[in-house]
């Protein structure tokens, strides 16, 4: 049997609500409600019943924050939507619809780094909490989620818009035609595609392709930087204006943030433009490679020589 004044002496238990914290605080939530205890909801197994409080604590009596285990809660509790909605209404209402989150001045958020040993299964956990996703409209279209691609211990991170048809298909990142000349951008750069990290903004595929809507990126970005901060990058790369703008939290046109660095949760983020966009203009490869030298120098890698 737990008791409260014991479960606040328990570190394990400490440390899970220290983490759910800030994944809330991630999501703009800031404000939360404590209910009375109710005794007979302690009399538990110390595991879930930790769990369960460390929930309790964080929602309000009217529940506006989403269920973090994939499974047993309902699909209506997993909703997130009016988190997003409650947060930034008055954001949304006056357009342009981006998300409210930090810009180029605030400090870089910088989480504690996870083992190199536990990456893999920290970034399953995360898997684990998407579960079988409805949070956002994008649910409805998609064959398949698209978690991710690559090494969790990888020094180099990309960040796309979100799943096509091949992607969908397939269940992994940039594995269509885009995908092919991304695998040559990491070529050109020294590296295997095994090496790097390769993810999206959100983990379904909008219909048509067309660009993710803002309430769906910002319901499902959250769990981007959760996976960012587990992987711990030293490099990012965010491929395109979509995933630039949800990244950074700022829209601006992509030359605007070419061809310098950012910061951003602990890792220098550099903007180049999304290979799909290349395969229609390839007169821009150029200045891709002018961006991708950049975060060669940043990592300290020398183009590989030919021959
Ligand atoms: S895009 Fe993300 S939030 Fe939306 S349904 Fe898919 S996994 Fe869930």
């Amino acid at each position: 049997m737990a008791r409260p004044t014991e479960d606040a002496a328990d570190p394990a238990l400490r440390s899970a609500l220290v983490e759910r914290m800030r994944f809330y605080r991630e999501l703009g939530l800031t404000e939360f409600y404590r209910r009375a205890v109710d005794q007979a909801a302690h009399d538990q197994d110390p595991l879930e019943d930790a769990e369960s409080r460390a929930g309790d604590a964080q929602e309000p009596e009217k529940s506006s924050a989403p269920s973090l285990s994939g499974g047993s809660a309902s699909e209506a509790e997993n909703q997130p939507e009016p988190i997003a909605l409650s947060v930034q209404a008055n954001f949304f209402a006056e357009e342009p619809a981006i998300p409210a989150r930090k810009n180029f001045s605030a400090p870089p958020h910088v989480a504690p780094a996870v083992p190199l040993e536990d990456r893999a299964v920290a970034l399953r956990l995360i898997r684990e909490d998407i579960g079988d996703c409805t949070r956002c409209a994008l649910h409805k279209g998609r064959h398949t989620i698209v978690f991710a691609d690559g090494s969790p211990t990888a020094r180099l991170m990309f960040v796309g818009e979100g799943p096509g048809a091949d992607e969908d298909a397939q269940g992994l990142p940039f594995v269509g035609r885009a995908g092919q000349l991304l695998n040559n951008m990491i070529s050109a750069i020294g590296l295997k595609r095994e090496e790097v990290y390769i993810a999206n903004v959100v983990k379904c595929r909008p219909p048509n392709n067309r660009t993710p809507e803002p309430v769906e990126a910002n319901t499902c970005s959250p769990f981007l930087f959760r996976q960012i901060d587990v992987v711990h990058p030293e490099v990012i790369v965010a491929l395109g204006a979509t995933a630039a703008t949800y990244l950074l939290g700022q829209r601006q046109p992509l030359a605007g943030l070419r061809g310098r660095v950012h910061a951003f949760r602990g890792a220098k983020l550099i903007v180049t433009y999304h290979p799909a966009f290349l395969l229609r203009d390839p007169r821009q490869k150029k200045e891709a490679w002018a961006d991708l030298q950049i975060a060669m120098r940043e990592l300290g890698l020398k183009p590989p020589t030919r021959g």
